[in-house]
């Protein structure tokens, strides 16, 4: 093992970074204790098992100056890397995918001294997917009429499976297994297009906001339903109810109204409901077409709403006769960081990740308990995502 690497493996360690067109997200190894040697056991194969826990932060990618400054400060002071006036001296080489692993390359070994081994973006999407439902558990739940149920997932019967990662844009890809896969469709209509429209159109100032907004609004004020044009009855010979949505936004037609006489709330909702829907659909045509009866859906956008989910899931339900099943993924924001991350045991000097098979637990809970991370100078999501129990060997 480079030297380097080994000293920056050693304390908060194998940082691996996800640098999306909206979100940089990070995973990163935090060995129990104060120090890898308090966490660590040598095995006879003379690897030292450490363990700890895989950590979750995201970030802004327009902000991107605070990702460059919590990983200063969080992870480059603990690894024992020395900073001589804000630059670090020794160069690190650190996994990254997304976009952003090209277009910040330059930045980030500039002002932190880390050089990025790239990874694939949609490589280690799949990867990412396929360690979360094959080593931790509870991962994929389904979400149905307000009811979440964890799925068990067999191994031995996981392929072949509809990924779809809803992003700034979304991306769906047939997975055939470890390293098999194929980006079958995609749609430019993703979680850019929510956020984006939604700034537009509520002046609300972040998705977080924007959220909140859908969550008090009623889209039957801006939708057109199939009763709207029936005169309030169901359209039952094709099977569509009087609440079923004709046209998202439809009403705007004819109400006569300026955007500003809508609740900024009713625009929200519609415009969640009108995006989950139709990427809802289109993951089942996908589907269809390959004759897959499971769709995973990850991606930021999601956020674990209930309102999506359940729009997603009505969508594959319905077009699917009940065929096909829509399921969601507790770490569905990190997937791709999760895949770099996992990459690093594909090198000979590096390391292989054992998840614990029992415990996960939230990263708010433990980050914020850990020495590490008590005096953070800046803010960060640290407790966005939910950390992994688990140990990794050192080769
Ligand atoms: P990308 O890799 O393209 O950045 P992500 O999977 O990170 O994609 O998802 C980005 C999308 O997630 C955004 O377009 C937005 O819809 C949604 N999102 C969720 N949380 C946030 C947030 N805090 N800030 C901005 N967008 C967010």
């Amino acid at each position: 093992m480079d030297p380097k690497n080994s000293r920056f493996s050693t304390q908060i360690s194998h940082l691996a970074l996800d640098i999306g067109g909206t979100l940089i997200k990070l995973v990163y190894f935090s060995p129990n204790g104060d120090n890898c040697e308090g966490g660590s056991i040598v095995v006879g194969n003379g690897c030292s098992v450490v363990q700890g826990r895989l950590c979750f932060a995201k970030f802004e990618t327009r902000k991107i100056d605070d990702c460059l400054d919590f990983i200063r400060f969080n992870i480059l002071q603990h690894s024992g890397v020395q900073h001589t006036n804000g630059t670090a001296r020794d160069k690190l080489s650190v996994k990254a995918t997304g976009g952003g692993a090209f277009k910040f390359a330059d930045l980030f070994k500039e002002k932190l001294g880390i050089v990025f081994d790239k990874e694939d973006e949609m490589h280690s999407l799949v990867c990412g997917v396929n360690f979360l439902l094959k080593t931790v558990p509870r991962e994929a739940f389904t979400y149905l009429d307000g009811q979440k149920e964890f799925v068990q997932i067999d191994h031995n019967d996981l392929y072949p499976y509809l990924l779809v990662n809803i992003g700034s844009g979304v991306s769906m890809i047939k997975v055939d297994g470890d390293g098999k896969y194929e980006r079958i469709s995609g749609t430019s209509l993703g979680g850019g297009t929510f956020l984006g429209l939604g700034k537009l159109l509520t002046n609300c100032k972040s998705f977080d906001e924007l959220l909140e907004l859908s969550h008090q609004g009623n889209n039957r004020v801006i939708d057109m339903l199939v009763g709207d044009i029936y005169g309030g009855t169901d359209y039952s010979k094709i099977g569509l109810s009087s609440t079923a949505i004709a046209s998202s936004f439809g009403k705007a037609i004819s109400d006569g109204k300026e955007l500003e006489d809508y609740q900024p709330e009713d625009v929200a909702r519609s415009l969640l409901r009108m995006i989950s829907n139709n990427i809802g659909q289109i993951a089942y045509l996908n589907a269809l077409r390959f004759g897959l009866k499971r769709i995973f859906f990850g991606g930021f956008f999601i956020r674990g709403l209930e309102y999506t989910m359940d729009t997603i899931s009505v969508a594959v339900h319905f077009w699917s006769r009940g065929e096909a099943k829509a399921m969601f993924l507790r770490h569905e924001g990190f997937l791709g960081a999760l895949g770099a991350f996992t990459s690093y045991k594909d090198q000979s000097h590096s390391t292989e990740l054992k998840p614990h098979h029992h415990t996960v637990e939230r990263a708010v809970l433990k980050c914020s308990d850990d020495d590490s991370f008590r005096h953070t100078p800046v803010t960060a999501n640290v407790n966005d995502g939910e950390a992994i129990e688990c140990s990794i060997n050192l080769v």
